[in-house]
């Protein structure tokens, strides 16, 4: 098996955004947990998300792990590397974007790397190097009160910029308009200048489809989703791979109870926990008290275990931002939060021991410490509940396969917790 695309991803739900993305263009796609062993065996796959958890460890772990994912990625045949990030470009003034993109930069030789988290059919747009949600400037959007990383700037040349020791340019709109020649021809320009990567503008689905184009003719790109899907239709059009007639999952029924756990503190889950409270039940963690000490989450299963033989529950650790920051200021922001993320994985695991064999996350780092804990090689996507957002089957050589939901904090509509629940049989 030669891989078309390797792509290493900087969380767990943005692996599955993008293993979903992949799919849905018609590339074969497996999603692994971690840099896969040597010797994985892999169904026939055209394209292998690495995910890792990378997005808030220090630095010099990110660079590490990233350069030992894109090792084995090449390992496999993969020409192009794509290092997925964020949407809205998730990262302080310390990485990690800058000194992942900087080591791989090195190691493929590429003079220039294009970077863009656009994905314009999702409300990402990146217009003169600025970030858009939807209609607003990333710093005005929900991401300034993110409780691990606030974005304050939108501006991603300047953000990038401040991570990186190479040069960032800007490949503007007009450009990317006038298609991938005139694109190569600015590259080169900001090349020769000294520029060793550009901030992708992109605002309607083409313009992807343009800087996917030339940035398959790189050994390295950065980007979210959207640069994902613009590498995978260039793939196709290039007739490098051949669109499967079904690239999703489409396995046995797995049965048995389902639960959802929240550990994402976006204004989108506390909607959708909110609206979760109407059909199911819901029990809402202290957080200081799953700092304090494991009694909270031992209730928290015990709590779990007398209901989920009647239906899904829900258990959520999530705040409102005020009241985030106020624990935050007693025990740290780091602590804070591997505390809280350790008690989601400690449920995640006891909820599995009682019988729960389908489980809805929400948040990015909740995710990878629940996938973690749960010791999971990789899955096969599935159905799509909500854009971004695959039902996930765990790649299991006994047949005993268990089905996850994986939902970065902003993904989905108000009523997710239930659609996932519908459509993980
Ligand atoms: P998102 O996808 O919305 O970014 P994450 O799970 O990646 O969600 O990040 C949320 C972070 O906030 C995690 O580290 C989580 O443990 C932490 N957290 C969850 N609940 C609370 C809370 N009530 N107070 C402070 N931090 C919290």
């Amino acid at each position: 098996m030669t891989l078309a695309l390797g792509c290493i991803a900087d969380d767990y739900t943005g692996a599955s955004d993008l293993a979903n993305t992949l799919t849905r263009c018609g590339l074969r796609t497996v999603q692994t947990i971690g840099i896969p062993a040597d010797d994985l065996a892999l169904p026939e796959v055209d394209a292998v998300v690495v995910s890792l958890k990378s997005r808030s460890v220090a630095a010099d772990t990110a660079v590490a792990w990233s350069r030992a994912a894109e090792k084995w990625l090449r390992s496999r045949g993969a020409e192009h590397v794509l290092f997925k990030i964020c949407s809205t470009f998730d990262s302080t003034d310390k990485g990690n974007i800058g000194p992942v993109m900087d080591a791989l930069r090195a190691d493929s030789g590429d003079a220039m790397v294009l970077v863009t988290p656009a994905f314009p059919e999702t409300g990402r747009s990146v217009y003169q190097g600025n970030l858009f949600v939807g209609s607003v400037p990333l710093n005005e959007s929900p991401l300034k009160d993110h409780p691990l990383n606030p974005m304050h700037d939108s501006n991603l040349v300047r953000v990038l910029a401040r991570q990186s020791a190479t040069r960032i340019g800007l490949l503007d709109l007009a450009t990317v308009t006038r298609g991938p020649e005139a694109v190569q021809a600015h590259l080169h320009e900001l090349a020769a200048k000294g520029f060793g990567a550009a901030i992708a503008d992109a605002v309607f689905g083409l313009d992807l489809e343009t800087i996917g184009t030339v940035a398959l003719s790189h050994r390295v790109s950065v980007g979210a989703s959207g640069l994902g899907l613009g590498l995978a239709r260039a793939l196709l059009a290039s007739g490098r791979v051949a669109a499967a007639t079904c690239g999703t999952d489409e396995g046995e029924p797995v049965g048995g109870a389902a639960a959802c756990l929240a550990g994402s503190c976006s204004q989108a889950t506390l909607q959708q926990i909110a609206a979760a409270e109407r059909v199911m039940p819901v029990l809402r963690l202290d957080p200081e008290k799953i700092i304090a000490g494991p009694t909270e989450t031992q209730e928290a299963l015990a709590w779990a275990r007398a209901r989920i033989g009647q239906g899904p529950v829900l258990i959520a650790s999530s705040s409102t931002p005020d009241q985030v920051t106020a624990v935050q200021a007693r025990h740290g922001r780091d602590a804070a939060g591997h505390a809280i993320e350790q008690a989601m994985a400690d449920l995640a695991e006891g909820l599995m021991q009682s019988g729960v064999r389908r489980l809805i996350v929400a948040g990015g780092e909740t995710s990878g410490a629940v996938v973690d804990r749960l010791k999971i090689p990789g899955f096969l996507v599935g159905a799509e509940i909500a854009p971004g957002v695959p039902v996930l089957r765990t790649i299991c050589p006994t047949g005993d396969s268990k089905l996850l939901a994986l939902k970065s904090g902003n993904f989905g509509g108000p009523r997710f917790f239930t659609d996932a629940v519908a459509l993980m049989n």
